[in-house]
């Protein structure tokens, strides 16, 4: 299903951007957000807000999605031990 993605303009704790859902609890206010567009997957919204952002990363609420190599860990867990 095609969803509405959007990113935190403010680094949260580890300099992170978090990349919300439409209709997540926790995006951000219209002034503290950026619209990056419709996808099909939280990785490929997350991937543009790479773009802006290089430590974006998925909402653990709103964008649970895995990495193919680490299949015991959300995106969102795995890339707060990169970063
Ligand atoms: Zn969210």
């Amino acid at each position: 299903m095609e969803l509405y993605y959007y990113v935190d303009k403010h680094a949260g704790y580890n300099d992170n951007h978090v990349v919300h859902a439409k209709g997540c609890p926790f995006l951000p206010g219209v002034d503290g957000r950026r619209f990056l567009g419709t996808f099909y997957t939280a990785n490929a919204a997350i991937q543009q807000a790479r773009k802006f952002y290089a430590t974006a990363l998925g909402c653990e609420h709103c964008c649970p999605v895995t990495i193919k190599k680490n299949l015991n860990h959300t995106n969102s867990v795995a890339l707060k031990h990169m970063a």
